[in-house]
């Protein structure tokens, strides 16, 4: 499940323990199925079995009142997992925000960057860098199937496609699927015609 609106509310709030922290989440939302490596679903059987959690999380796990109420994944960044940011040799390069802010630039650059997600690995580039794009699809042999584009949010989109609201509905439901939409006329001018090139849809 997608981060829902009140763990991003907790992200934005420099006032929050769970402030610019990546890993929140809640029992309404994060990791379930791709993080268990056993049953019964008990936090000593998932990924998250190496990651003790601190007073303050478990104080939010064992009340009734709380989302985080029995929340497996529960953690904040005084006991939860940290991004890493690695260079193609594997040798570690910054951590924490740093890491975020060392990815943001390698895509800027017209890199690609491989993200370590719940599910496996996510190669990504900068969707409107023609040359970028063209590097993916040779290094994944890949030279004309379309590729999914990620935007911050629907006025982002917008600018991209048009459909009807029940595509809408789906791309902001809490699963967050891929969604094939109509391009609009001008997308090519925002982002690579090599993304889907030919199609007039777009995911
Ligand atoms: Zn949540
Ligand atoms: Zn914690």
């Amino acid at each position: 499940m997608a981060t829902c609106p009140d763990c991003l509310a907790d992200v934005n709030n420099p006032q929050s323990r769970y402030y610019r922290y990546p890993f929140t989440n809640c029992t309404n939302c994060g990791p379930r199925y791709t993080i268990i490596q056993a049953l019964p679903y008990d936090r000593k059987n998932t990924a998250m079995a190496g990651f003790a959690m601190c007073p303050a999380c478990a104080r939010e796990y064992n009340n009734p009142l709380n989302r985080r109420y029995h929340a497996q994944p529960v953690s904040c960044p005084d006991c939860g997992p940290h991004l890493r940011y690695l260079t193609s040799a594997g040798e570690q390069v910054s951590t924490h925000e740093q890491a975020l802010r060392d990815a943001a630039k390698v895509i800027r650059e017209g890199k690609i960057l491989a993200v370590k997600g719940l599910g496996g690995f996510h190669l990504v580039c900068d969707a409107s860098n023609n040359e970028a794009v063209a590097t993916l699809r040779e290094r994944k042999h890949r030279p004309a199937k379309p590729l999914a584009i990620m935007v911050k949010n629907k006025k982002c989109a917008e600018q991209l496609v048009s459909c009807d609201s029940k595509e809408w509905e789906a791309l902001e439901s809490r699963q967050r699927p891929i969604v094939l939409m109509k391009k609009n006329t001008d997308c090519d001018a925002f982002v690579s015609p090599d993304l889907a090139p030919g199609i007039g849809c777009l995911a």
